[in-house]
C-alpha cells in the first residue's frame, strides 16, 4: 500500500507551507498548483521550472497518482463508468456524462467506498460503508476523468458512491480545492452535493458561503413510505429534513432540488403526487423526477409513461418547477455502485 499522501488532496496555502518547510520560496506553490490543474501533469519530473532537488522532494512526499483505472465501461463521447482501484485495492466508481449538444460534460464522484445508509435501489449500501475517501482521491476522480476527456469538466456531482455529508471534512476541502481559481476553476453553482438527507450536513453546508447546488434525495411523500425504502429517515425524518431544506434555503436564497425516484405501485400514485405537492408548497425547490434504474438488488420496477406524466404534471399544477427525464446523471445515480458490486461478486 502506497502510503504517501495525494497530492490533489491539498490546498495552494498548504502546498506553500510545505514549501517553505523543504526551504523553497512560497511562489512554488503557486507554480505547482498551476502545473497541476492547468497544464495537468502527473509526476514532479514534468514541474521544469522547479530545482531538481525540489522535484525530487516533492516525488518522496506525494502521489500524484492514487487512482488506478481498471475498467472503463462506455464509449468516448458517450457516458462512460470509470472503475478505479485505489492504493488499498478497495474500488471506486467515477462517471462521466457527456452533453454533446450544449458541449458541457459532467463527471459524477464517489466520496465514499460503499455507504452505511442502505437505500433499498442502491448497489453503492449494499456491503455498508468500508472507509471514507480523502480530499485527494476525491479529486483524483475528477483529474481522471479529465484525462479521459481530454480537457477540464464543466460540472461535478457528488452523485457517486456514497453520501457526501458522512464523509463532510473531505468532501468540502475536495469542493474547495475544485473550485480554487488557481486550479481547475470549477465554479460553486457547477458543483452539486446530493444528500440522502443527513441533516447536520445540511445545517453545515448552510453556514459555509459557498454558492454549491445541493440535491436532496426525497422519494417518498410520507414518512412511513421513505422509512421503507430509505433508511436513513429513521435517523432524519422527513419532517425533520424538510425543516432543514426551508431553514437553509431561508439562509442561503438558493433553490434545493428535490429528486424523487419513482416506482411502481410504491411512491407513484396520484394521491403521493397531491401529498407530496402539498409537503413542498411555497417552497424554495424544484423537483427532479427520475423513473427507476432497474438494479439486481431491489425488485421495483418503473412506472410506465402515463403514471409518470400524471405525477409531474399534478406537481407543475401546484406551482412547483418540476423536469421528467431519464436524466442520464440521475439514472445513473440509482445504479450506482453496480460496476463495484458486479467486481466484489
Ligand atoms: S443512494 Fe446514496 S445514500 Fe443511498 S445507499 Fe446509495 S450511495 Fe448511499
Amino acid at each position: 500500500m502506497n502510503s504517501k499522501l495525494s497530492i490533489h488532496g491539498f490546498l495552494p496555502e498548504e502546498i506553500e507551507a510545505f514549501c517553505k518547510e523543504q526551504g523553497q520560496p512560497a511562489f512554488r506553490a503557486k507554480q505547482i498548483f498551476d502545473w497541476l490543474y492547468v497544464k495537468c501533469v502527473t509526476s514532479a519530473e514534468e514541474m521544469q521550472n522547479l530545482p531538481a532537488p525540489f522535484r525530487a522532494q516533492l516525488s518522496d512526499h506525494f502521489t500524484f497518482h492514487c487512482l488506478e483505472k481498471i475498467e472503463i465501461q462506455g464509449r468516448k463521447g458517450e457516458t462512460q463508468k470509470l472503475l478505479c482501484k485505489l492504493c488499498d485495492n478497495e474500488m471506486i466508481e467515477t462517471v462521466i456524462i457527456p452533453a454533446p449538444r450544449r458541449k458541457k460534460n459532467t463527471i459524477c464522484i464517489s466520496g465514499q467506498v460503499g455507504c452505511r445508509f442502505g437505500c433499498a435501489f442502491c448497489a453503492s449500501g449494499q456491503k455498508g460503508l468500508l472507509r471514507n475517501l480523502t480530499a485527494g482521491e476525491i479529486v483524483d476522480q475528477v483529474m481522471e476523468a479529465a484525462q479521459e476527456l481530454g480537457g477540464r469538466p464543466d460540472n461535478v456531482v457528488f452523485m457517486g458512491i456514497g453520501e457526501p455529508f458522512d464523509n463532510y471534512d473531505e468532501v468540502m476541502k475536495a469542493v474547495r480545492i475544485l473550485n480554487h481559481p488557481d486550479g481547475l476553476k470549477i465554479g460553486a453553482r457547477r458543483i452539486t452535493l446530493s444528500t440522502c438527507g443527513v441533516v447536520p450536513g445540511i445545517e453545515r453546508l448552510a453556514e459555509e458561503g459557498l454558492q454549491v447546488e445541493l440535491s436532496v434525495s426525497l422519494h417518498a411523500p410520507d414518512e412511513e413510505t421513505r422509512s421503507k425504502i430509505m433508511p436513513v429517515n429513521k435517523i432524519w425524518s422527513m419532517g425533520e429534513l424538510l425543516e432543514a431544506c426551508r431553514t437553509y434555503t431561508k439562509k442561503t436564497k438558493r433553490i434545493i432540488t428535490f429528486e424523487y425516484t419513482l416506482i411502481k405501485d410504491v411512491n407513484d400514485s396520484v394521491e403521493q403526487a397531491h401529498q407530496l405537492a402539498r409537503r413542498l408548497e411555497k417552497f424554495l425547490c424544484r423537483v427532479n423526477l427520475i423513473p427507476l434504474s432497474p438494479v439486481e438488488e431491489f425488485d421495483g420496477e418503473r412506472p410506465d409513461s402515463d403514471t409518470m406524466r400524471v405525477f409531474a404534471q399534478v406537481l407543475e399544477r401546484a406551482g412547483i418547477n418540476t423536469t421528467l427525464r431519464d436524466s442520464k446523471g440521475s439514472a445513473l445515480k440509482a445504479a450506482c455502485g453496480q460496476l463495484r458490486a458486479h467486481r466484489l461478486r
